[in-house]
């Protein structure tokens, strides 16, 4: 297997370790509103859009039986907590020296995340390392139709870099986000969660075709491993 025409990276929870802050945002915020959001709940909510997972945190409030906040509301008490929490996101191990290596080698790369780019600003704010990433597919990326998992923003990213998707290789760590990039025809590599059951549940709904990476500083640029 010859090197990677490029890598396409996900951001959250891939190079940034800013799933556990999502949920403390999402912890304190549902608890302004009298809910409180055991470790499973917030498993539920990891990887999911922010209306989506407002939307969810509507359901459980209804379900008990407390007075539901309108999406406005309660990201408004959200908000400002996330982008509190968010700035102190440490590096997921390996993710800067494998930005390194791919750099080193010469392998363009490309951010290919459903963040918005003001999100991205506040998160990346203290890491310089992710600054070689030039090439940014947004959220609310005006050349974007829909978001992951539907197959546009791996093809957008592949498209500004010329190149075709089939020749890249995508890193994610979300079953949707896996299921975007395998649609855009990408070398899809899925790093897995530390905890074996989430890994075991993580395993079990990927489609067919992706390779699973236990640590980021075990992928090999160079050869088909
Ligand atoms: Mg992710």
């Amino acid at each position: 297997m010859a090197r990677p025409a490029a890598c396409l990276f996900d951001l959250d929870g891939l190079l940034l370790d800013t799933e556990p802050l999502h949920g403390q945002a999402w912890q304190q915020a549902a608890r302004a509103f009298g809910l409180e959001l055991d470790g499973t709940r917030l498993l539920e909510l990891r990887g999911r859009r922010r209306m989506d997972c407002a939307e969810q945190v509507q359901q459980w409030l209804a379900e008990a039986a407390l007075v539901v906040p309108t999406t406005a509301a309660l990201l408004a008490v959200r908000q400002p907590i996330a982008e509190r929490l968010l700035p102190a996101a440490r590096p997921i191990p390996g993710a800067p020296e494998l930005l390194a290596r791919c750099q080193a080698l010469g392998i363009p790369m490309a951010l290919v995340t459903s963040s918005s780019r003001q999100a991205v600003a506040v998160k990346t704010a203290g890491h310089p390392w992710l600054a070689g990433i030039s090439e940014r597919v947004f959220g609310d990326d005006a050349d974007l139709k829909a978001g992951k998992p539907a197959p546009d923003p791996f093809r957008l990213a592949a498209r500004r870099l010329h190149l075709p998707a089939e020749h890249c290789w995508a890193f994610e760590d979300s079953l949707a986000g896996a299921r975007s990039a395998l649609a855009a025809g990408c070398r899809v590599h899925v790093l897995l969660p530390d905890s074996q059951k989430l890994a075991d549940r993580m395993v079990a709904a990927l489609p067919a075709g992706c390779l699973l990476v236990k640590e980021l500083g075990g992928i090999d640029l160079s050869t088909d491993d």
